[in-house]
C-alpha cells in the first residue's frame, strides 16, 4: 500500500492512482475464529481487546462489481468493536458465516478472520464495473450501512431491509486497516476542512444520532424540546448534543465527571448533570429496581430546565431504561439504539402507557439520512469529537479505551495516514469555522 500512500501524498491523478497495482495483501486488524472463547469464563470487564485484535497481514479479497477498494487513511474505534473484540454478546463469526450463504460474493466474508472497523476515512483505489459515481482518487468517508438494493425491502428505509448489516462488524473486510472493501453506496465525499483523522471519526455516530434526533424515522425533534442525552460527551451523545442545539431545543447531558461536565459548557450545553456527584443508584441490588430514584433524577431535571423532558437519548440500556421512561414528559419519547450496560431492559410500565409515553428503537441510519449527516459536518455545522489519535498497531489499546469509559468522544486511529493533521484540502474555511470549534475535543484531552 505504500505506493498508493506516496500518490495520495503528491496529489496524484486519478488515473495514476488507478494504474497502481492493487497488492495481494494488506495489514488489518483482526480477531481469530480459534480464540473466540478465549474469554469465556470471565466477567465483561476482564475481557481485554488488547489480548484479542491482532495486526496481521490478510489476503486482498476479489472486488465485486457494485463495490470499492478504499486505502483507508484513517479509522476509529466504535462500541461495535469493542463487542466484537470481547466476542459479546456472541463471537461475530456467526454474522460471517450467514453471509457467506448469501451468494458467492457473500462467500469471501466467512473467514476464520474477522477484519473490523466501521468508520473510515481515505481514498477510492479502484472501483467495480458497475459503479459509476465514483472513482480512483476521490477522497472519501464510508458509512457503515450495508444493504443488498436488488431486496425490495431494502427500498423506502433501507435500514428496515431484510438483509441490513453494519459493515465491519456483521460484515468482514472492515476499515481498521490499510485498505476496506465496501459497496459503492457506503462512499460519501469526505469533509475536505478535516484531516484524515478527524473525517475519519464521524459517519457511524454521527449518523446515529442524526436519525435518532433529526430525521422523521426518529424523534423528529422540534424547536424547543427538552432532550436529556445520557453520555453527553461520548460518542453518539457528543453529536446528539450538537443536534439539540443546532435545531433549538434545549440538551441536558448527563456526564460522569468534571472534566466532561467542563466540556459539556465550552459545547454550549448549559444544563448539565454530573452522575457520579449524584450518585443516582436506580437499582437497589442487581434484580430490584429504585423508583425514588428515578423520581430524584427527574426532581433534578425539572429544578434545572423547569418540566420535563421531550425526549429521552437513551442507550446505556438497563442500569438507566427504568429512570429514562419515568422522567420523559407526558407524551414524551425515550429513544433507544443500544444497551451497553445489559439488553435485558426492565422499567415500570405504569409510568409509560398512564402518561402515554413512547419507546422508539432506532439503528445506525440508511444511506440518505448518512448522506445528510455528512453533509452537515461538510458545511461546519456538525464540529467533529474526536478526543485522541492512536496507531492501527495500538487498536487493542484504543477498544479497551472505550470499553472501560476511559476516553471523551471519539478515538481516532491512524491507517496508513503517518501523521496526523494531514488530509487538510480546505484551510480557509476550517479556518472561518474555527479550530477552536473543531478541536474542542482534542484540546480538553489534551
Ligand atoms: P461511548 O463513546 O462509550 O459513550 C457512551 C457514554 O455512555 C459514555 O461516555 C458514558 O458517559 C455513558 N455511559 C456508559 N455507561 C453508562 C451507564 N451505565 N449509565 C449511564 N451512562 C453510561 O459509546 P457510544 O459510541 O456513544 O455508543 C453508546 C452505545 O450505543 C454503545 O452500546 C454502542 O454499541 C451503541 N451504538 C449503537 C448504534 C446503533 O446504530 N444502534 C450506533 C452507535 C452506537 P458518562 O460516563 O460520561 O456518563
Amino acid at each position: 500500500m505504500q505506493k498508493f500512500l506516496e500518490a495520495i501524498n503528491n496529489n496524484a491523478s486519478s488515473e495514476e492512482i488507478a494504474s497502481i497495482e492493487i497488492p495481494e495483501r494488506y495489514r488489518a486488524a483482526v480477531v481469530l475464529q480459534e480464540e473466540q472463547e478465549m474469554f469465556e469464563s470471565l466477567p465483561s470487564a476482564e475481557k481485554d481487546p488488547r489480548k484479542s485484535i491482532h495486526i496481521q497481514e490478510v489476503a486482498t479479497p476479489e472486488l465485486a462489481p457494485d463495490e470499492a477498494f478504499v486505502a483507508v487513511m484513517a479509522s476509529s474505534i466504535n462500541f461495535n468493536t469493542v463487542w466484537t473484540s470481547i466476542f459479546e454478546p456472541l463471537p461475530t463469526f456467526g454474522f460471517l458465516k450467514r453471509l457467506g450463504k448469501d451468494s458467492i460474493w457473500g462467500k469471501r466474508h466467512d473467514l476464520p478472520y474477522h477484519i473490523v472497523g466501521s468508520d473510515a476515512a481515505g481514498v477510492v483505489i479502484k472501483v467495480g464495473s458497475a459503479v459509476r459515481n465514483w472513482k480512483p482518487g476521490d477522497r472519501v468517508v464510508i458509512h457503515c450501512n450495508y444493504v443488498d438494493d436488488q431486496d425490495p425491502s431494502a427500498h423506502n428505509d433501507s435500514m428496515l431491509a431484510a438483509n441490513q448489516k453494519i459493515w465491519g462488524f456483521e460484515t468482514n473486510f472492515g476499515g481498521l486497516a490499510d485498505l476496506a472493501l465496501v459497496k459503492a453506496n457506503q462512499l460519501m465525499p469526505k469533509p475536505k476542512h478535516l484531516s484524515w483523522e478527524e473525517a475519519a471519526v464521524n459517519a457511524l455516530c454521527n449518523s446515529t444520532s442524526y436519525r435518532m434526533l433529526v430525521s422523521k424515522n426518529g424523534a423528529d425533534m422540534k424547536q424547543g424540546d427538552v432532550v436529556f442525552v445520557w453520555g453527553a460527551t461520548g460518542g453518539i451523545g457528543g453529536y446528539a448534543v450538537q443536534y439539540v442545539l443546532n435545531g433549538g431545543g434545549i440538551p441536558i447531558g448527563v456526564v460522569s465527571s468534571k472534566e466532561k461536565a467542563s466540556l459539556l459548557n465550552d459545547m454550549g450545553c448549559n444544563n448539565v448533570i454530573n452522575r457520579k456527584e449524584k450518585n443516582y443508584k436506580f437499582w437497589q441490588d442487581e434484580n430490584t429496581p429504585d423508583e425514588s430514584e428515578w423520581r430524584r433524577l427527574g426532581k433534578d431535571v425539572r429544578a434545572m430546565v423547569g418540566e420535563d423532558p421531550d425526549i429521552v437519548f437513551e442507550h446505556p440500556g438497563r442500569q438507566t431504561m427504568g429512570a429514562s421512561v419515568f422522567i420523559a414528559k407526558r407524551g414524551g419519547l425515550i429513544m433507544t439504539c443500544a444497551a451497553t450496560s445489559g439488553y435485558m431492559i426492565e422499567y415500570d410500565n405504569r409510568h409509560l402507557w398512564m402518561k402515554l409515553k413512547a419507546i422508539k428503537s432506532s439503528h445506525f441510519a440508511n444511506y440518505q439520512e448518512a448522506y445528510e449527516a455528512n453533509r452537515l459536518i461538510c458545511r461546519g455545522a456538525i464540529q467533529p469529537i474526536l478526543s485522541t489519535v492512536h496507531k492501527l498497531e495500538n487498536v487493542g489499546e484504543a477498544a479497551y479505551q472505550v470499553h472501560h469509559n476511559l476516553h471523551d468522544g471519539k478515538i481516532g486511529v491512524l491507517c496508513l495516514a503517518e501523521n496526523e493533521n494531514m488530509g487538510i484540502e480546505d484551510m480557509e474555511f476550517r479556518q472561518k469555522i474555527g479550530e477552536d470549534k473543531i478541536t474542542m475535543f482534542r484540546r480538553h484531552n489534551a
